[in-house]
């Protein structure tokens, strides 16, 4: 016989309270009441059953049982605990370094370490270019906080949206020579939204996402439940392999990154892009380890390639390059307003405020400018000397093309070590592991910038050979005291500059 009172329940309601209603009125019900019974509860008889005169067999044993054990509350600590301690096993349990990157004029790029402050060159900031603590950037921040206050006061459309709002995505949308911009908290938001709703929407959609695309996209691409299909990281013979197997006339989004942000890998984006377009299919290209670090005007791989036309839908961040927080998309003036009205992640949330809007203003024009590329030109220097100077000391690195430079120490356990290492050093880069790169391909992930020196990259390639050997790590070191073991040549990189960066403070 069913319950006529949990039968007058909606479903779902029923299924997430069970539960509390079985705590609740439990007492009422001469079946499960057995169970609390011998828990010596009172006896209490159903109001339905009194009234109806209706006989009800006796329910068994483990039958009361089992509702008494869905009665307990569940251990949600035990719960914690078990996840916690299953990450702390295999060292991908994340402990964050207190790390204040100082800004004051020849400080940048070191920071105050732990608590007791210890000053630490700082090696893994994507601030690349320093853009957060240029002099322009600062000042355009602290004049809006002093104009327009600290906070946007609302979503976009209940009071958050200034004209600098406004100024900011056309700034974005000419430098990406694109009709529209959108800007987002973020550039997670910003491909998860964008991806989610447009993915959802398009009838039919179909997703091709590269195999090593950033965990935003993925959550973008998974949200919209839309089918998918992933193709080999920057392989433009899969993905044709898979769009050529795709309905006609059906709507498609190829997916992908230009710069690598965990192997500095850059993709071969006119291929890509125009296999996507042969199959009718829209791309949406992340930049966000290329804004602000390539091109003419620091648009990114798009512009240096001079292929931007080939991007349908760019997105990049303000918070790395443009030193600054929050991300965007930029393409036609109807997807961008249509992801403008239907998404969530863009909807529903408070809006940028002042100091960030000036300061991208202030970092995407500054970047734009002669200052910028000479900062690019000094970024791409330092770079170099980097990776030369690793592969002179016999030190490995993975073979990247862009400004970042990843060195493999295979094991969480080992790479969390060496990190340890070169932080008592005077050294701070942060291991990279699971689940931001596979388990197995850990690294140091190195990002020199424009205001790192020479004798910074001499001395922390002295403090990674030393970490190297501390840690029992082996490495092919070839050189002793600058000399090759083998053939007692000397071997010299050349300094790019000696020279601290100065500011010009020209920015145009
Ligand atoms: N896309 C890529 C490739 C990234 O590496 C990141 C962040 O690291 C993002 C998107 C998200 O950008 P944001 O930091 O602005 O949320």
């Amino acid at each position: 016989m069913p319950c006529p009172f949990m039968g007058s329940l909606n479903q779902a309601f029923v299924r997430n309270y069970g539960t509390v209603l079985m705590k609740q009125y439990g007492n009422f019900c001469p079946i499960i009441s057995r169970g609390f019974r011998s828990l010596g509860q009172d006896e209490t008889k159903c109001p339905f059953i009194q009234k109806n005169n209706a006989v009800v067999a006796d329910a068994p044993k483990e039958m009361t049982e089992d509702i008494v054990e869905r009665a307990r509350p569940y251990s949600y600590d035990k719960f914690f605990n078990e996840q916690i301690s299953a990450k702390k096993r295999d060292y991908s349990y994340r402990v964050f370094r207190k790390v204040s990157r100082l800004a004051a004029d020849g400080m940048y790029p070191q920071a105050l370490e732990g608590l007791d402050n210890r000053r630490v060159t700082v090696w893994c900031a994507n601030d690349y270019l320093g853009a957060s603590r240029h002099p322009a950037v600062q000042d355009a921040a602290v004049s809006a906080i002093k104009s327009y206050g600290t906070g946007a006061g609302g979503t976009r459309n209940i009071a958050g949206n200034s004209q600098m709002t406004e100024k900011l995505e056309s700034e974005i949308a000419k430098l990406h020579k694109k009709p529209a911009a959108l800007i987002f908290s973020s550039c997670f938001v910003a491909n998860d939204a964008t991806l989610s709703t447009l993915a959802k929407i398009l009838p039919g959609c179909i997703v091709y996402s590269d195999a090593g695309n950033h965990a935003s996209m993925i959550q973008g691409i998974r949200n919209s439940r839309a089918p998918k299909h992933i193709f080999r990281h920057n392989d433009p013979k899969h993905l044709r392999e898979l769009l050529s197997q795709s309905p006609e006339g059906v709507p498609k989004l190829v997916v992908f990154e230009t710069v690598h942000s965990m192997s500095g890998a850059i993709c071969p984006l006119e291929e890509m892009c125009n296999i996507a377009h042969e199959y009718g299919a829209l791309t949406f290209v992340d930049e966000v380890h290329a804004v602000g670090l390539y091109g003419k005007h620091g648009a990114g791989i798009g512009e240096e390639r001079g292929k931007e036309h080939k991007i349908d839908i760019v997105s990049g961040t303000l918070g790395k390059a443009f030193g600054n927080v929050g991300g965007y998309i930029a393409g036609s003036s109807l997807l961008v307003d249509t992801v403008r009205s239907l998404a969530p992640g863009f909807i529903f949330t408070t809006a940028l405020p002042p100091p960030v809007l000036a300061g991208s203003l202030a970092a995407i024009r500054l970047l734009a400018s002669e200052e910028g590329r000479s900062l690019r030109a000094r970024h791409q220097a330092i770079v170099r000397y980097l990776k030369l100077s690793l592969l002179v000391a016999g030190l490995p690195q993975m073979p990247s093309v862009s400004h970042i430079v990843p060195v493999p120490i295979a094991g969480a356990q080992a790479v969390a070590r060496v990190a340890e290492s070169l932080m008592r050093r005077g050294h701070y880069v942060q291991a990279i592991n699971h689940p931001t790169v596979a388990r197995g391909a850990e690294r140091l992930r190195f990002a020199p910038g424009p205001h790192h020196t020479p004798d910074m990259i001499d001395s922390l390639i002295t403090a990674l050979i030393e970490s190297f050997h501390e840690n029992n790590i082996n490495f092919n070191q070839f050189l002793v005291n600058g000399t090759c073991r083998e053939c007692s040549m000397e071997y010299k990189v050349e300094v790019p500059y000696e020279e601290p960066y100065k500011y010009p403070m020209i920015a145009a």
